[in-house]
C-alpha cells in the first residue's frame, strides 16, 4: 500500500497528555492509517520531522471568525499558528439564524468586522451559512455554535423585555433548526446587548432544546451586571445543569481586575459541579486590553461624542466632576443601559495608573505625544508634573481623542493559574485574517490574533515552564475536541482525521507586536488539514482542504 504522506523521525505528542514517543505516521485518504516504523514504507510524499515535534492540529475552542472566514478563507492568522479546527458563533453572537428583525444589526456588525466591505447576506439558517462558506472553500475545519443573543434578536429585536410565551417558543424552534443543521451547542453573552436583557430562566428554556441534541452550553458570563465573576460562573453552571447540557463551558474565564483571587474560587465551582456529575469546563485567552484612553471616563460623559468630551475636559469645573465620577462611579449598575464594560476604568479606580501604557493604534501616528508611547500614565504624569487623571485628559485633548491605552499585563497571571487546572483549555477569542492587504491596514490584537499558540508553547512551556509540553498540547487538542464533541479529531491515533502540526520547540515564538501585530509566528514548520499540506516550511500552500463540521451525536 502507498501512503499519501508519511511523517518520519518526529517526536510524537499524541494529544492524550502522555510523554512524547518516537514514531512515524502514515496518512491515507485524509486519515491516520498507521503509526510505527514506516521508514521503508512507500509514500507519495514524505516529511522528515527530525528534531521536530508532531502533534494533532490545534483546536481553537473560541473564535469570532464568522465574518472573516468569508473573506480570509485561507485563514492564515490561525493556520500559521498550527490551528486546524476552530469553533465560531461564540459569546451569544452568530450570523444565523437571520430574520427581518435582526438582519440589519447582523449586516452592520459583519461589515464593521470586515473593515468596510459590505457582505451580502444570502442565507438565513446555519445550513445556508455553511453552504456559503463552503462555496469559496476554507483552509481550516470549522465547528459552529448558535448564539442566544442572535436568536433573541431574531424574534424580539433589541428590546429590553422578556419574550412572550409565543416568542419563547419561536426562539426555541430557531435553536432546534440550528441544532438540526449541525450546531455543536448554544453560546451566550450575558453582559452584551441583547443577551443582557435575558433572565436566567429564559436561557435555560432555550438551552434545553440544544441539550436534547447533545449540544454544549458555552457562555461569556454575566460578570459586569452581577458585578462578580463568581456569581456569573454560578449562573453559567446553573443554566447548564438545569437545561441538561452535555457540557457547561465558561468561555474565556477572565476575572476582571481588580478582583484577584476569583480564579481560585471559580475552579472550586467547576470542581463542585463535576462532583454533582455536571461536565464543567473552561477556556482562557490572553486578555491584552487595548482601548481608547477616553474609555477610562464613564460613558455618560462621552455619549455626545469626542468633540463635546474635549470641550468638557477643557472646562476646569466640568473636568472636576468628570474626575469624581471616573474615580468613584460604579458602572455595573448601569451595564444594561450602556452595554459597555468598565474594565479599563477598574484599573483607574484602583489607582493602578502604572498598569496603563500609552499606545498608538497601528499605523496611526500621534499628533504631539509620540515620545510617550510605551510609557505608563503614571510615568507620563510625573514627566509632565501633573496628576495622572489630568495627564490622561490632556492627552485626550491634544490627540483629539484619537489616543489609546494598553494594559499589557492584565489578567495574564490569573490565566497562568487557571491553565494548570485539568478542565481548562486554550482559546484565542480572535477572528482569522491575513498579514496582507486589506487586513494590514486595520488594527489587530497583538498576541491574540497571530500568536496565541506560539506564546503558549514558546513562552509558557519552553521559557516559563508553566506546564509540560504534553499537558499544554492536550489543552490545545484532545480536551477541546472532547468538549466540543469532535470524536475523530484532536488525537494522533489510527482512524482519526489527519490534522497535524509539525513544530520546532527551540524556535517557537510569537512575533506580533503592538506596532506591527500582523506577524506570523516562528517555529511552525508544517500544518496538515484532512491529509493535505496547508503550511509547508512556514509558507501557506494555498490549499483549501478545511471542512465545515456538523455535530452528530452518533
Ligand atoms: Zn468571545
Amino acid at each position: 500500500m502507498w501512503f499519501d504522506i508519511v511523517i518520519t523521525n518526529g517526536f510524537v505528542v499524541d494529544g492524550t497528555g502522555n510523554p512524547w514517543f518516537k514514531a512515524d505516521i502514515g496518512i491515507k485518504d485524509g486519515k491516520i492509517t498507521d503509526i510505527g516504523d514506516l521508514k521503508s514504507a512507500k509514500a507519495y510524499r514524505s516529511i522528515d520531522a527530525k528534531g521536530l515535534f508532531v502533534s494533532p492540529g490545534f483546536i481553537d475552542t473560541h473564535t469570532h471568525s464568522d465574518t472573516t472566514l468569508l473573506l480570509a478563507n485561507r485563514c492564515e492568522s490561525h493556520i500559521m499558528q498550527g490551528v486546524t479546527t476552530e469553533c465560531v458563533g461564540n459569546c451569544g453572537s452568530s450570523p444565523y439564524p437571520i430574520t427581518e428583525k435582526n438582519k440589519e444589526t447582523i449586516c452592520k456588525r459583519m461589515s464593521r468586522i470586515a473593515g468596510g466591505p459590505e457582505i451580502d447576506i444570502d442565507w438565513s439558517t446555519l445550513d445556508g451559512y455553511i453552504r456559503r462558506v463552503e462555496k469559496k472553500g476554507i483552509s481550516i475545519n470549522v465547528a459552529a455554535l448558535v448564539g442566544h443573543g442572535t436568536v433573541r434578536a431574531a424574534v424580539i429585536g433589541m428590546e429590553n423585555r422578556a419574550p412572550t410565551p409565543e416568542e419563547l417558543e419561536e426562539m426555541k424552534s430557531l435553536v432546534d433548526g440550528a441544532m438540526q443543521d449541525g450546531a455543536f451547542g448554544l453560546s451566550s453573552g450575558l453582559d452584551y446587548m441583547p443577551g443582557c436583557y435575558a433572565e436566567t430562566g429564559e436561557v435555560i428554556e432555550v438551552m434545553k432544546v440544544a441539550s436534547k441534541y447533545g449540544g454544549i452550553y458555552a457562555s461569556d458570563v454575566r460578570e459586569q451586571i452581577l458585578n462578580s465573576f463568581i456569581k456569573a460562573v454560578e449562573q453559567c453552571i446553573e443554566i447548564g445543569e438545569k437545561s441538561g447540557a452535555r457540557v457547561v463551558h465558561t468561555s474565556h474565564a477572565k476575572p476582571v481586575f481588580p478582583r484577584w483571587g476569583d480564579e481560585i474560587e471559580c475552579m472550586r465551582l467547576w470542581e463542585e459541579a463535576r462532583e454533582r456529575g455536571v461536565d464543567a469546563t473552561a477556556d482562557i485567552i490572553f486578555p491584552v486590553m487595548c482601548k481608547k484612553l477616553s474609555s477610562i471616563i464613564p460613558p455618560w460623559w462621552r455619549k455626545e461624542g469626542s468633540e463635546e468630551l474635549i470641550n468638557k475636559l477643557k472646562d476646569p469645573d466640568t473636568r472636576k466632576k468628570i474626575k469624581h465620577d471616573t474615580l468613584t462611579a460604579d458602572w455595573h449598575a448601569r451595564g444594561r443601559e450602556t452595554g459597555e464594560r468598565p474594565n479599563f476604568n477598574n484599573f483607574v479606580k484602583a489607582g493602578r495608573w502604572g498598569d496603563i501604557q500609552l499606545c498608538s493604534i497601528y499605523r496611526q501616528k500621534m499628533l504631539k505625544n509620540e515620545k510617550f508611547v510605551g510609557k505608563s500614565l503614571a510615568e507620563i504624569a510625573e514627566l509632565r508634573g501633573v496628576d495622572p487623571f489630568d495627564a490622561a485628559c490632556d492627552l485626550i485633548i491634544e490627540e483629539n481623542d484619537k489616543v489609546s491605552g494598553l494594559a499589557p499585563g492584565s489578567q495574564v497571571s490569573a490565566g497562568k493559574i487557571l491553565i494548570k487546572h485539568p478542565v481548562v483549555m486554550a482559546a484565542s477569542d480572535s477572528s482569522c485574517k491575513a498579514a496582507t492587504s486589506p487586513w494590514t491596514d486595520q488594527w489587530a490584537q497583538p498576541l491574540r490574533d497571530y500568536g496565541t499558540y506560539a506564546y503558549l508553547l514558546g513562552t509558557w512551556v519552553r521559557e516559563e515552564h508553566v506546564l509540560s509540553l504534553e499537558e499544554m498540547i492536550r489543552k490545545c487538542t484532545s480536551l477541546p475536541a472532547r468538549t466540543l464533541g469532535l470524536r475523530d479529531r484532536g488525537l494522533i491515533a489510527e482512524g482519526m482525521y489527519a490534522d497535524f502540526v509539525v513544530f520546532n520547540m527551540d524556535t517557537m515564538e510569537d512575533k506580533s507586536t503592538h506596532e506591527d501585530p500582523h506577524q506570523y509566528p516562528e517555529g511552525v514548520e508544517y500544518v496538515i488539514v484532512n491529509g493535505q499540506i496547508v503550511v509547508e516550511k512556514g509558507e501557506h500552500t494555498g490549499k483549501l482542504p478545511g471542512k465545515f463540521l456538523r455535530y452528530s451525536p452518533h
